[in-house]
Order: structure tokens, then C-alpha cells, then sequence
């Protein structure tokens, strides 16, 4: 076998769901030289990290931390700890992701009650209350940015329904965290859990998670083991909590990226950042509906940092895709599930929720779809 040349990819400008770009600070603590795991010098770091998380999170949760892999085990995580068989739980889905939880919830051995709403639309309050009401789950689950539509999902009333019937509210947050508000303490979420990919300006390979008092009583109340050995917060927290104990060898160099990542967001602060979203989300939209393009998601409840628009007919999903990619080195995304073929996601999230991306994006699009 030939050894393959140099890495060398090309420039790319990353707007589709995730990943986003990375910040160029992040990318430079990654040059950093490695740390043991166990070092005085690393533990510190964590310690630093879960601080500027809990900041972020707006959460006073002892038990907050990066998850070392991505999004998907951040969600394994909040539910294979929370659900033993048997468990009642309902997941809501609003999109692919909604039906991503379903499954992982259902191979825990829970009994799992599905709720479903169209693509692109979101649950009321009422009806969340209702299946609660009737089913008196032990989690409730669901999605606050679904990025396969688009569309945010109020969260705000959810967590007090579910102290009703003593349920625990768990809530995706992969493409909320760090893009818009995320208040598990005050929302009542018991378990949240989020990416480094996307509203952290991080490579993936990071899931922070958070775990109210409620979850952790859960927790420490179960009958079963968990059924992952590596996501199982039982012996997790001996490393990510007060011991520091060894589970498994952290990727140091992820854990500099999101400690890097996170001091950008507190930096700029929490309520100028959200701020940024939404204006640079304003200047999107203002160009796509100007080009024509109609969003996925219904209008009272739209993602800042996850533009889902329909593609007109006789627009062919992949050669335009292609053409963005090759002649202007833009990634966007194409359409999930339903959508498939038939819509663009176009991500501004974190440092790519900016002006110069707003204006690459439609200038590329426009010319595409001429
Ligand atoms: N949940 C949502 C809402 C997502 O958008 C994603 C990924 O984009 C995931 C979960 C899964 O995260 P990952 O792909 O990092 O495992």
C-alpha cells in the first residue's frame, strides 16, 4: 500500500447542523502539549471546565460535566441512568432526533409512550400535560432544538407539569447550548445534555450533561445496574466528581478544546451571544425569504441557529449541495427524515453566527439556485 499524502483538506466553511467551524483558539489549545490524566495540572482543568459549564448550563448541579464522545452519548447517558426496565417513559419527537431518544429509550426495557407532532411543529404545554397526567411517567423526554426542522421547543412550562407526577424532564440540548437561553434550574430539567460541535465552536468528541438533585436521587434508587458500563454515572461520577478517581482515560486534548471553548462564551457573556443569534438569524432570514425560500418550522417557534428552508421544486437537493461545496466551499445541510431531498439546514451557530457567513451563505445560494 502507497502511504497516503499529507492531510490536507480544503477549506471549507462549515453552516450546515454540525459540526460548525471550530474557533481558531480552540484549534490552538489543541496543539497544547498533553497532560496525564490524573495530573494535579489536568484535575484542575476539570475542575475549571465543570465551573465555566455549570456558568453556562446556568446551573448550580454538582453533578455537570463533558461526557467524553458526542451528542448521542450524552443523550444514552441522561437515559440509560434514569430508565431501569420496566420504567414508564414518554418521549416526545418532533423530528428525527425526538425519535433517536424513542429508541434509545425503549432498549433500556422501559415502557415507552410515544407523542408525536407533525415535522416542524412543537408540543403545547396542554398536551404534554395530558400524556404526563395519564401516563405518570418516571421520565418525560424531549428535544428543545430539533435540528432536523428547525423548530425550539418551549420549555419554560414543562418541568413544572412534570413535578405533578413526580417525573423527571430530560431535555436534548445538542444545538441549544451556548445558541439560545438553557436554564435547567429554573425550567425544573432534571437531566440536559448537549455537544461541543455546534453553539461551543468545538470539534465534536464532548457531551456535557447536567443532573438536578432529582436525577441523582433517581440514580442512586435504581434496582439494576446501568446497562453501559462506559456511560454509567453510578462509577462516572468517581472520576468527574469529588475522587477523581480513574474510569477511563479522558481525551485531554477535547477536554482543552471545550475548556477554550466555554471561556469564549463567558467571555462574551450569555445574553450577548443569544443577542448575536438571533440578529445574525434576522439577516438570514431576511435573504432566504428574499430568495424565495419558506422555513420548515412553524414561525412562532424557530431555531436563531438552525435554518431549515424548503428547497423549490425542480431544485436537485444533491447537485445544489455539491455546487456549494466544490465552487464556494460551503457545507450546508440537507434534509432528515421527512425533509429528505426536499429542504437545506443552514447552521449559524456559535463563532459562524456571524455577518461575513450570513452574507457567503445567500450570495452562494443565490447564485445556486439561479
Ligand atoms: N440531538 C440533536 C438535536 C442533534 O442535532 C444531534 C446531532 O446533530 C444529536 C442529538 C446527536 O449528536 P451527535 O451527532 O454529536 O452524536
Amino acid at each position: 500500500m502507497t502511504i497516503p499524502g499529507q492531510l490536507n483538506p480544503s477549506p471549507r466553511l462549515l453552516l450546515g447542523p454540525g459540526p460548525s467551524d471550530a474557533h481558531p483558539r480552540v484549534l490552538s489549545v489543541m496543539t497544547t502539549p498533553l497532560l496525564g490524566h490524573l495530573d494535579p495540572q489536568f484535575i484542575e482543568i476539570m475542575s475549571e471546565t465543570q465551573e465555566m459549564l455549570r456558568q453556562v448550563f446556568q446551573t448550580k448541579n454538582a453533578l455537570t460535566f463533558p461526557v467524553s464522545a458526542t451528542g448521542t452519548a450524552g443523550m444514552e447517558t441522561c437515559l440509560v441512568n434514569l430508565l431501569e426496565p420496566g420504567d414508564k417513559a414518554v418521549v416526545g419527537t418532533i423530528g428525527y432526533f425526538g425519535n433517536r431518544m424513542v429508541d434509545i429509550a425503549g432498549r433500556t426495557g422501559a415502557d415507552v409512550t410515544v407523542l408525536e407532532r407533525p415535522w416542524g411543529q412543537v408540543f403545547e404545554p396542554d398536551m404534554i400535560r395530558d400524556a404526563v397526567k395519564r401516563v405518570k411517567p418516571k421520565v418525560l423526554a424531549l428535544v428543545h432544538a430539533e435540528t432536523s426542522t428547525g423548530a425550539m421547543q418551549p420549555l419554560e412550562e414543562i418541568g413544572a407539569i412534570c413535578r405533578e407526577t413526580g417525573t423527571l424532564l430530560v431535555a436534548d440540548c445538542v444545538t441549544s447550548l451556548g445558541c439560545i437561553p438553557v436554564k435547567p434550574d429554573e425550567w425544573g430539567i432534571d437531566a440536559a445534555f448537549s455537544c461541543s460541535q455546534k453553539g461551543l465552536s468545538c470539534p465534536p468528541g464532548m457531551a456535557p450533561v447536567t443532573f438536578s438533585e432529582r436525577a441523582v436521587a433517581a440514580l442512586k434508587a435504581r434496582k439494576t445496574k446501568v446497562q453501559s458500563w462506559y456511560l454509567d454515572l453510578t462509577t462516572i461520577m468517581g472520576y468527574w466528581g469529588g475522587d477523581r478517581a480513574y474510569h477511563h482515560t479522558a481525551p485531554i486534548t477535547m477536554v482543552y478544546a471545550i475548556r477554550e471553548g466555554l471561556r469564549l462564551v463567558l467571555e462574551e457573556g450569555l445574553e450577548a451571544r443569544y443577542a448575536r443569534h438571533v440578529r445574525n438569524h434576522l439577516a438570514l432570514k431576511a435573504g432566504l425569504t428574499a430568495l424565495g425560500l419558506a422555513y420548515t418550522a412553524d414561525p412562532n417557534h424557530q431555531l436563531p441557529q438552525l435554518n431549515a428552508v424548503r428547497l423549490p421544486d425542480g431544485v436537485d437537493d444533491a447537485a445544489g449541495r455539491k455546487r456549494l461545496l466544490t465552487e464556494f466551499g460551503i457545507e450546508v445541510g440537507g434534509g432528515l427524515g421527512d425533509l429528505k431531498g426536499k429542504a437545506w439546514r443552514i447552521g449559524i451557530m456559535g463563532q459562524n453566527s456571524r455577518p461575513g457567513c450570513v452574507y457567503q451563505v445567500l450570495t452562494a445560494v443565490e447564485q445556486v439556485l439561479k
